[in-house]
């Protein structure tokens, strides 16, 4: 028998290179080998985007760059999560074994929290609450004469004054009205907080053996292990430990030299049209020390050599050392790629535009796999509801 694979994506629009590099080609090649779950999460999108106006599309776009890649729905089971509602259920009483402090240890959350524009206040009011600090010191020393009892006094209610001035001020600016907007509680959801927990519930109630991740992911997967382990423990064994299938991810970069990501508006997507993709690969950014053609380069460093990575495997050797030596020049190494890249993506975005005009075909692909998946799913929870001596109607 198979080991059996799940793994999945959020469905935010069109994928990119980053995602065919990173995830996709990966995904064809474990289809040979393994029983595959391929999920389109569409629930963990809601998690942190409460605008749903674009998801049913998403979808579909999605679902055709899984196909156009090779993600085969004849070896694999495609399928969008809110179809098989046993994923709720099992979220559900998965989030009965768990604390809410082992999820805000989540370091997904953390990173979240850390970007936020609200966790600015929290440090705000962490600099405010420094400073309040060194004011109540100052206030001690002047009052080292009064006895001890009245000065504990005195310092309980200048903290308690400079608080009041700080929200007051807070306030006045409109950016929160008590103190309790300046915890975490109030920055995320509970269903933000349960994420690591849904994705347990994806994982475990097609009961998969194996879930593809980097080394970066392994945290993660730690909370769905914990999970399985925990309710084996209660209840009795249901579900296998899901171990890490380690996988090199190609480190694609975004035209800007930063991560490729949608969010900072400097990917290249698969379906991208030549002239958008001969636009985006003139413009890049490429090694800011190379400023005149002969300059020596740092190929190393720069978005156009990793894409000759991947594009043009063959030369990529050849390029490293005319770029160090100074012989090659951006532009003209531009061009060459652009035309490497060209002819890798025209027959996907070939492939794109057959399967746009049958969406209703992917839309069956998915129904199709959804079905199977529910089949699966259905079982796993009889076995759970009976294990946990649950109602069963
Ligand atoms: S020559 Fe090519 S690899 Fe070297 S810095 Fe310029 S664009 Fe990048």
């Amino acid at each position: 028998m198979r080991k059996r694979i799940l793994s999945g994506n959020r469905p935010t629009g069109r994928l990119h290179i980053g995602h065919l590099f990173g995830v996709l080609e990966n995904w064809k090649n474990l289809q040979e080998q393994y029983e595959c779950f391929y999920e389109i999460a569409d629930w963990h999108v809601i998690t942190t985007k409460t605008d749903t106006s674009d998801l049913l599309e998403n979808i579909i776009e999605m679902a055709i760059d899984w196909l156009v890649v090779g993600i085969d729905p004849k070896k694999s089971v495609l399928f969008v999560q809110s179809s098989v509602k046993e994923h709720a259920e099992l979220h559900l009483l998965l989030s009965m074994l768990i604390t809410t402090s082992r999820l805000l240890r989540n370091p997904t959350l953390k990173e979240y929290l850390q970007n936020i524009e609200a966790s600015q206040i929290t440090s705000k009011k962490r600099a405010f609450d420094s400073f309040s600090e060194a004011v109540v010191s100052k206030f001690t020393d002047i009052s080292s004469e009064v006895s001890t009892r009245e000065k504990n006094d005195h310092i309980a209610l200048l903290k308690s004054k400079l608080k009041d001035i700080f929200l007051e001020e807070l306030n006045h600016h409109g950016i929160v009205d008590s103190e309790e907007e300046l915890t975490y509680g109030n920055l995320i959801t509970y269903g933000h907080l349960g994420y690591p927990v849904l994705q347990a519930a994806d994982i475990l109630v097609y009961r998969a053996h194996v879930v593809p991740i980097g080394q970066d992911q392994l945290p993660h997967l730690e909370i769905t292990r914990e999970l399985a382990r925990k309710f084996n423990a209660t209840y009795g064994e249901v579900f296998p430990v899901p171990e890490p299938l380690l996988t090199e991810f190609a480190k694609i970069l975004g035209t800007d030299g930063r991560k490729m990501s949608k969010s900072y508006n400097n990917t290249i997507l698969i379906s991208e049209e030549p002239e958008v993709l001969e636009k985006k690969i003139m413009t890049s950014y490429t090694d800011p020390g190379k400023i005149r053609r002969n300059d020596p380069g740092h190929p190393e460093t720069c978005p156009i050599f990793s894409y000759h990575q991947i594009f043009n495997k063959e030369n990529t050797e050849e390029i490293a050392v005319s770029c160090k030596s100074g012989a090659l020049g951006c532009v003209e190494c531009k061009r060459n790629l652009f035309g490497k890249a060209n002819d890798f993506l025209t027959p996907l975005r070939e492939k794109r535009k057959e399967y746009e005009k049958i969406k209703d075909t992917v839309v069956d692909i998915l129904n199709e796999g959804s079905k199977k998946a529910s089949e699966e799913a259905k079982n796993t929870m009889e076995i759970v509801r009976e294990k946990m001596k649950l109602w069963a109607s």
